[in-house]
């Protein structure tokens, strides 16, 4: 690969204060360099342009050959872990238009990233990779109204320890290291929806910088359309958030459990997925049925059910009460009753590395779920080839408050379901061949589509984004679709923010 304007690498800079970052070099000669297509036909910045970058970005520039280099790129899911040219650890709001304009300029290709938690590689580029991590923090802002605002790179382990202290909670999912960006903008589940709504519900205005580099402060007021669309309508799209303002709740005590069943698999789940949308909105569960990895079944490990609920305070009910006959069957893996809000969310929480997946989702509703259909399910789930790695298909629920809004009152479109359905594909390479890889993809797209049939689901879920998906902009934004193309044509007309499913302009 030919790269122009570059000079020979001299000496490693850890690039951290602007003034002296990016100036050392791409080597063509770097172990990257030769095997992934990195450098855009047309843009291959000189050593001046980087250094003129480190100076609009107060958070450092780094480039290949900087220790660390790699660890600050690395996606969590490893499938899109494209080298960029370069990140941009933005700091501030300035630093953010900066790096806009200076790629811009250069013609660079970018990608913004929070958490790098994004299923399709959305956030990796080979380009410029503005890195918007440095910029974090959490502060209650309206003490009398609940409002926190949360800086525009903010992982989510950060939004948890600062609300811990605070005292408040809102609907948050359950990894730590996804950021709150990626989370709030294209929706946002987690055990507390059914009682807050979607997390992107609790949005009452952002900071968004634009492609032009103008600040936006959107909310019901000002730039309302640009707040509507960022309320679901994914990240990448319109702009770059630089805070996000929330609506927060008191957190007060609940109960949590983690129950299995490894008999009678189907009337278990069909008696979970019809029963639970009955319960009150104080109640929030993530149902996984689990298909063992190849060495499991090798050990004898067949698939298992098994749920993750939590419960608010409500009056005179307990757990147990939430799941009637089906308590009794269940292996009590752990069970904790009225314990401090984010005591509870530790056992809830899920600890991830980085490895290799693929996720396809849809949203379902109780009165389509039969016991036959449930059997479908079982019955294809026995011919998932496998791999090196457990994968499971999953049900959210959803409902209660998540259907309090009408389908247009956000970007965030799927109102009107009881369950968010997903199934995942784990794999490790090079362990799994890719003969096996392909065979398991194609074992999730049939089962993908087999369960969509036997309980007409519809739509997919933004924030799994997957790029095998036929007619995703439907499937992740319904009749939203056309007024969030508006949107786009107003604030980004020639689509500066641009990736495999970005929202195109009119
Ligand atoms: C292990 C794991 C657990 C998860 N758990 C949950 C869960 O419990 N609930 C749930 O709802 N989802 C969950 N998700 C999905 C997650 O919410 C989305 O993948 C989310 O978009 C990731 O956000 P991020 O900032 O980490 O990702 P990134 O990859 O950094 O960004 C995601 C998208 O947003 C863009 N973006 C990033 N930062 C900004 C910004 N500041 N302004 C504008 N655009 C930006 C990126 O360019 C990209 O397109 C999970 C994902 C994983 C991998």
């Amino acid at each position: 690969m030919m790269l122009r304007n570059i000079e020979p690498s001299r000496r490693n800079f850890l690039v951290g204060a602007g003034k002296f970052a990016a100036v050392a070099p791409l080597a063509a000669s770097m172990p990257w360099g030769a095997a992934r297509a990195a450098t855009p036909a047309n843009a291959c910045p000189p050593v001046s342009a980087w250094s003129d970058l480190a100076s609009r970005v107060s958070g450092g520039v780094l480039r290949p050959q900087d220790p660390f280099f790699n660890d600050v790129c690395r996606p969590n899911n490893l499938r899109y872990n494209t080298l960029p040219m370069g990140i941009a650890r933005c700091l501030k709001t300035e630093d953010v238009q900066g790096a806009l304009n200076w790629v811009q300029q250069q013609g660079l290709p970018f990608a913004v990233r929070s958490g790098g938690h994004n299923y399709a590689g959305y956030s990796s580029t080979n380009g410029l990779l503005i890195d918007m991590s440095l910029m974090a923090g959490v502060e209650v802002v309206d003490k009398k109204e609940g409002i926190v605002r949360v800086k525009g790179g903010t992982g989510n382990a950060l939004v948890y320890k600062d609300l811990e202290r605070a005292g408040l909670t809102i609907t948050h999912g359950r990894c730590d290291a996804v950021g709150a960006a990626g989370f709030l903008l294209g929706g946002g589940i987690g055990f507390s929806m059914r009682m807050y709504g979607i997390a992107s519900d609790l949005l009452t205005g952002t900071t968004v910088v634009t492609a032009d580099a103008k600040i936006h402060k959107a909310d019901a007021k000002n730039d309302s359309d640009l707040y509507w669309a960022c309320r679901g309508g994914a990240g990448g799209n319109f702009g770059i958030n630089t805070e996000f303002l929330l609506r927060t709740f008191p957190a007060e005590t609940v109960s949590v459990c983690q129950l299995k069943w490894t008999d009678n698999q189907a009337d278990v789940l069909h008696a979970l997925l019809t029963r639970l949308p009955n319960m009150p909105n104080t109640f929030g569960s993530k149902i996984n049925v689990t298909l063992p990895s190849i060495q499991q079944r090798c050990q004898g490990i067949g698939s298992e059910v098994s749920i993750l609920a939590q419960l608010h305070k409500t009056k005179g009910k307990t757990l147990k009460d939430m799941f009637g006959p089906l308590w009794e069957t269940a292996q009590k893996v752990w069970v904790h009753e009225d314990i401090p809000y984010w005591v509870a969310q530790d056992y809830l929480a899920e600890e991830t590395y980085p490895y290799y997946y693929q996720e396809k989702s849809s949203y379902v509703q109780a009165s389509r779920i039969s016991r036959d259909g449930v059997q479908t399910l079982f019955d294809a789930g026995r011919l998932q080839p496998g791999t090196s790695m457990p994968v499971a298909y999953k049900f959210f629920q959803t409902g209660g408050a998540c259907n309090d809004m009408r389908a247009d009152a956000t970007a965030y479109v799927h109102r009107g379901n009881d369950w968010l359905f997903s199934v995942e594909m784990n794999w490790w390479q090079p362990t799994d061949p890719q003969g096996l890889i392909n065979d398991n993809l194609t074992w999730q797209k049939d089962f993908y589509a087999l369960t969509n049939r036997t309980f007409s689901a519809v739509g997919a879920y933004q924030n799994f984004p997957d790029p095998t998906l036929d007619d995703w902009a439907k499937a992740y934004y319904g009749e939203n679709l056309t007024r969030l193309r508006e949107v786009k044509t107003k604030y980004d007309r020639d689509s500066v923010f641009n990736y495999g499913q970005g929202i195109k302009p009119l």
